[in-house]
């Protein structure tokens, strides 16, 4: 008898799991407005969702050529910022159309489930409890620990801590810097069309599919793992 192997999903948060790009340029511009510095506004703030914070503060400011004593700054502005909204009444941070039942889904097929976020665990933590999906993921990876995508160090945590080999898992993200880290981990890519990248760009980052709703991954799973024991 042969038993299957673990197979892992990994998600990423902003863009894939919630729609949290109000509340990130909120924040953003007033960081930035706080240090003198030119709000970057939503369209802007929008490319950079999925890096880590200094990572995305320097590509919003780079026509500034803000040093990296600012760039500290502003970043510690927006964590404040952020904290502060999220304490308030009318917070908003909806999940996408699907996610539970795609994690029901993917439960009973018996492929585990995770999270890389370039958040912080502390807000990975507040979305997770605010949407109820506490212990719904078997792997959390977050920016405290890691580089800041597309390096794979977030992945290759998360396939440490489950033992799931590269070839059985799958990202799924929003960015060309979910699909690069997820390529360059070894990893199956797909992308997602209602995030904050658009469909061109996750093909051109090299995506093996793009999906425009959660109740399409399963059967595309499938099949990929399907396609790779044919030519096995
Ligand atoms: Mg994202």
């Amino acid at each position: 008898m042969t038993t299957d192997p673990l197979r892992l999903v990994v998600f990423d948060c902003d863009g894939t799991l919630v729609d949290s790009q109000h509340a990130i340029a909120h924040c953003m511009d007033h960081a930035f407005a706080q240090h003198g510095l030119d709000c970057p506004g939503l369209e802007n703030t929008r490319t950079i969702i999925g890096l880590s914070l200094p990572e995305a503060i320097t590509k919003l400011a780079a026509p500034n050529r803000i040093d990296n004593a600012l760039i500290e700054a502003v970043t510690a502005a927006y964590k404040t910022a952020f904290f502060t909204l999220r304490q308030t009444p009318d917070f908003y941070e909806p999940l996408f159309p699907g996610v539970r039942e795609l994690l029901a889904e993917l439960d009973r097929r018996q492929w585990l489930s995770g999270v890389a976020t370039g958040k912080a665990r502390r807000g990975l933590d507040a979305v997770l409890a605010r949407n109820e999906l506490e212990g719904r993921f078997v792997t959390l990876q977050t920016c405290d620990n890691h580089p800041s995508k597309p390096n794979p160090a977030m992945l290759m945590a998360a396939l440490d801590e489950t033992g799931v080999d590269a070839p059985n898992a799958v990202i799924v993200g929003d960015t060309s810097y979910d699909i690069e880290m997820g390529r360059a981990a070894g990893m199956i890519a797909i992308g997602v069309d209602w995030g904050y990248h658009d469909v061109e760009t996750l093909h051109a980052s090299g995506a093996h599919a793009v999906i425009s709703h959660f109740d399409d991954l399963p059967d595309i799973l499938d099949k990929i793992w399907e396609d790779d024991r044919d030519a096995a």
